[in-house]
């Protein structure tokens, strides 16, 4: 997909909000569709798994015992990122250079012309690099337990709870979203203070200054939790090729982290924030032909949330509330 086309997506989302787009979506269907036939299988580790309590992070390491034992040695994907000929930093290309590319040791995704470029770019780098694991990338195995699905469902719901209400102060015009201010509805205040459950919290979370941007973190949160989701929810092999595709294909602006979509989908708990970003505010495009990759519209629609959520809070700071104080309202 090229980028216009992903932008086009992007600058469609903001209207989205304005007509009701998201009648579509409903909370924590898509997974819970999954659970339930995961039930209905009957499968002797499926009544387990809704029982299970987990303390470790929900990595490819989740799933310990018999699942692992089906990952066979050559089930391992040993390719690394596609190689880049310009550099991240000063943007020379690999002809004047004459000589190929220096690779981040770190993710194999960021490339440099020498190390004073690498070492210059790590202060922007840092929160798009994530390690790239040195024997390969093996498929995901992540459990659909009930406590994913609870939160994956609680989280629907505190962003459809703030879409509904910023449709309901534009009365589906697209010209009254740019007046709102839609990070001082009170029904924003959920997202900013989301905290997630334990064994869904993401630990490498920026350092950023909170006060400027007290949306950043949770929506990084967000997103994680949104794509473990979605990898668990995705057994397919096919379906989860067709995606990693799609996400290395698309040509991303450069302020966005690259992604490597074979590691989004075998890795979707050990990305990066910068990754975790990216893709966030592909991901409605990236599913343009949601049945193709074994999703409903409905799934799609958990992903648009988000993003409308980004393109409307990213930046936006809390502005200071009084007691009583009203939102800023349309006429
Ligand atoms: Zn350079
Ligand atoms: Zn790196």
């Amino acid at each position: 997909m090229s980028t216009t086309t992903w932008l086009y997506a992007l600058l469609t989302l903001s209207a989205a909000v304005g007509i009701s787009y998201f009648l579509g979506f409903k909370p924590g269907s898509g997974i819970s569709k999954v659970l339930a036939a995961t039930a209905l299988n009957g499968s002797p580790s499926g009544s387990e798994q809704h029982d299970a309590t987990h303390d470790q992070p929900p990595t490819q390491d989740y799933v310990e015992g018999d699942a692992m034992q089906d990952v066979e040695e050559e089930e391992i994907d040993r390719r690394l990122p596609p190689t880049q000929d310009q550099c991240l930093c000063c943007l020379k290309k690999v002809e004047e250079l004459g000589k190929p590319m220096l690779r981040c040791s770190q993710c194999k995704n960021a490339f440099y012309c020498n190390n004073v470029c690498q070492k210059q770019e790590w202060k922007r780098h840092k929160f798009n690099c994530s390690l790239f694991p040195p024997e390969g990338l093996k498929p995901a195995r992540i459990l659909i337990t009930k406590e994913l699905v609870d939160e994956v469902r609680r989280v629907d719901e505190i962003l459809k709870a703030w879409l509904d209400r910023v449709s309901e102060l534009t009365n589906g015009l697209q010209e009254n979203v740019e007046k709102i201010n839609a990070a001082d509805l009170p029904e924003a205040l959920p997202i900013c203070r989301l905290e997630l459950i334990p064994q869904f919290q993401y630990k490498n979370l920026p350092q950023l200054q909170l006060e400027r941007h007290p949306f950043r973190n949770p929506i990084i949160q967000i997103a994680r939790l949104y794509l473990i989701a979605l990898v668990a929810s995705h057994p397919n092999p096919q379906h989860r090729k067709l995606l990693a595709d799609k996400l290395t294909s698309v040509t991303l602006p450069t302020h966005l982290a690259p992604l490597y979509g074979p590691k989004v989908m075998s890795r979707p708990a050990d990305l990066s924030p910068g990754e975790y970003d990216t893709f966030a505010e592909i991901a409605p495009a990236v599913m343009v032909e949601p049945e193709k990759v074994g999703m409903d519209e409905s799934e799609r629609g958990r992903w648009i949330a988000l993003a409308v959520a980004m393109k409307k809070l990213w930046n936006a700071g809390l502005a200071p509330r009084t007691a009583g104080s009203a939102p800023a309202v349309t006429p």
